[in-house]
């Protein structure tokens, strides 16, 4: 394992897509800050780190409390290293078909991906500009373009991409690069909390959705875990303000 004195705050880091997140950016060389609701949570992952020779720390925030998400924040910096990478992967569905979507569904999802995303960045740009280096990645998704039952999410995930090209115009000439990365269908709890609320077992919606994607299966972690690492990479300087659409074909 390569070392480096940078650090990685990866939020949602407990399981899915951000446990994957944090273990490749661990073995990246990144120190990892694993971020979730339940600091306990985040030990499986800190663990799984640490025992592959990497330096990793559990921290429970609420992304969306400014005042736990500013302390969460400089936490990290004194017991771990000062943020070079965010990862903004936190995320909840609340789906529902527009007529019978509360205004609690709405401002939940809203929330955690927008204000969890914004405060999260808001929190560590100071660090990535006063050192003339980082790089943010938010967490998007095809539904972004659309998708029937979330008006909440993809109003959420749509917007993450203006905020994130935002970011790339005021950040780029600090050195501090951001993206977006887009997901299709990730074989996570989320995914499968989706298949019960549905009514269709999970392996059942995993082959649906498998059929009309161009490379013929589902996503898992890994692959987006594999595109942050890019993103989060030296060599990946000058690449801002995109979104990489991770869904097996052409969805944008
Ligand atoms: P997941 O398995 O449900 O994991 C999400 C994690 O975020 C959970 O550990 C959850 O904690 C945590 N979290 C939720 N609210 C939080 C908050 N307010 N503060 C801190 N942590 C919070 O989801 P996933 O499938 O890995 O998805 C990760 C990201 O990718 C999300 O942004 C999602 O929208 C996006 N995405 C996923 C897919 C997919 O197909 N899976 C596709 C496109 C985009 P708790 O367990 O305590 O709730």
């Amino acid at each position: 394992m390569t070392t480096t004195s940078r650090t990685a705050v990866v939020t949602g880091a407990a399981r899915g897509i951000g446990a994957d997140v944090a273990k490749r950016l661990a073995a990246d060389g990144f120190a990892v800050a694993a971020v979730d609701l339940d600091e306990a949570a985040c030990k499986t992952v800190v663990e799984a780190i640490e025992g592959a020779g990497g330096r990793a720390l559990a921290v429970g925030v609420d992304v969306s409390d400014e005042n736990g998400v500013q302390a969460a924040v400089e936490r990290i910096a004194a017991e771990l290293g000062e943020p070079a990478v965010l990862v903004n992967n936190a995320g909840i569905t609340r789906d529902n078909l527009l007529f019978k979507m509360s205004v609690d569904d709405w401002d939940a999802v809203m929330d955690v991906h927008l204000r969890g995303s914004f405060l999260m960045a808001r929190a560590v740009q100071g660090y990535m500009t006063k050192a003339g280096w980082g790089r943010i990645v938010n967490l998007s998704s095809t539904s972004a373009l659309g998708n029937r039952g979330q008006a909440n999410y993809a109003a959420a995930k749509a917007g993450l991409q203006g905020f994130t090209k935002t970011l790339a115009l005021e950040l780029g000439r600090f050195g501090v690069t951001a993206n977006a990365i887009a997901p299709g269908f990730i074989e996570t709890e989320m995914t499968a909390a989706t298949a019960e609320r549905m009514g269709v077992p999970f392996e059942e919606l995993k082959a649906g959705a498998a059929a009309q994607i161009p490379v013929g299966r589902t996503g898992k972690p890994e692959d987006i875990a594999h595109a942050v690492s890019f993103l989060a990479g030296e060599g990946a300087g000058f690449v801002s303000g995109q979104v990489l659409y991770v869904a097996g074909g052409p969805q944008a």
